[in-house]
């Protein structure tokens, strides 16, 4: 089998476009979202998400401020400003790159969000509601794989999903999400025992682990659908997955590039996300 390419490219232009239109009816009852990003410190790498972001709201009319602090900012002076996020009535979302420097509890600052302008996902109560099935913002990356799998047109119930990863913003909250569809979910880890036989048990396989090509044809059942959130640098101009993308689309029915697949839809989701917000008020 040769398997088509889930094109998140394409897919992540489709949802920026449904946003677009979305902002321009909230524009007509008078609400503009807005998005509030907070960036402490000079990290080269966060400066392109952030910058990234930015463009993109601007490109769907979502109002965006970049708060761009010192390294040296203390977490005291990073509540406060959340805490003035939380308080505007024009922002409706709020995220903070991350990582924040060493001084910064990340925790303390994720839960200073309000819940209602937690447009990453991420806070305590946000994940608390996503695992109760209760309403709630997807975390970005997670909710981009479900929009892929959507538009596919894969039905997932019954079918038998592993993820492997399973950190805080994508491994657990994919799981949970396949779960909700009627998913059977297995999660793997670095203390999985025979990965390969796990995974070749995958009729939908999402690899989240950070390890370049990690996840080689062997290790895939013919016609499973396989989503590669891995983005790795392997030579200055050179990204790949965490799955062999040619051994892998040998066995796959349906499978993400990468570049191309995941990266793409994570910040459109972040846009649907706060336009989300927005209509709720
Ligand atoms: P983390 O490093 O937080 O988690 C990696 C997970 O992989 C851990 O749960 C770890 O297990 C598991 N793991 C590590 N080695 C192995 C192994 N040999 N076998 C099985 N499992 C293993 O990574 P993230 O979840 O943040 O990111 C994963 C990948 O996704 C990265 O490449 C990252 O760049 C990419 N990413 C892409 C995004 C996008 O927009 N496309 C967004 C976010 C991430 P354990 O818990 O036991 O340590």
């Amino acid at each position: 089998m040769s398997a088509q390419i889930l094109d998140g490219k394409k897919i992540a232009a489709e949802v920026r476009n449904e946003v677009k239109q979305e902002v321009l009816k909230l524009k007509e009852r008078g609400i503009t979202p807005g998005l509030a990003v907070v960036l402490v410190g000079d990290d080269p790498a966060s400066e392109v998400y952030v910058r990234g972001k930015h463009r993109a709201c601007e490109e769907v009319g979502i109002y965006s401020l970049v708060h761009r602090l010192p390294a040296e900012t203390s977490q005291e002076e990073l509540l406060n400003l959340i805490d003035k996020l939380n308080n505007d009535p024009k922002i409706h979302g709020i995220l903070v790159q991350l990582p924040l420097p060493d001084r910064i509890d990340e925790k303390t600052v994720i839960d200073a969000i309000s819940i209602e302008k937690d447009v990453d996902g991420f806070t305590p109560a946000n994940v608390g509601n996503l695992i109760i099935g209760d309403k709630c913002f997807y975390p970005c990356t997670p909710y981009g794989c479900m929009v892929l799998l959507e538009k596919a047109g894969i039905d997932l119930t019954g079918k038998k999903a592993v993820v492997v990863g399973r950190s805080n913003i994508v491994g657990k909250p994919v799981a949970m999400m396949l779960l909700s569809h009627n998913a059977t979910v297995t999660i793997c880890h670095s203390r999985t025992k025979n990965l390969a036989e796990e995974c070749r048990q995958a009729d939908i396989l999402i690899a989240a682990v950070g390890k370049p090509e990690m996840i080689t044809g062997d290790m895939i059942k013919e016609g499973a659908v396989v989503i590669d959130v891995g983005i790795n640098r392997i030579a200055p101009k050179k990204l790949v997955g965490d799955v062999h993308f040619e051994s892998a689309a040998q066995k796959a029915s349906w499978i993400t590039p990468v570049p191309g697949g995941v990266g793409p839809m994570t910040i459109a989701m972040l846009l649907k996300n706060t336009v989300e917000a927005a209509s709720r008020k």
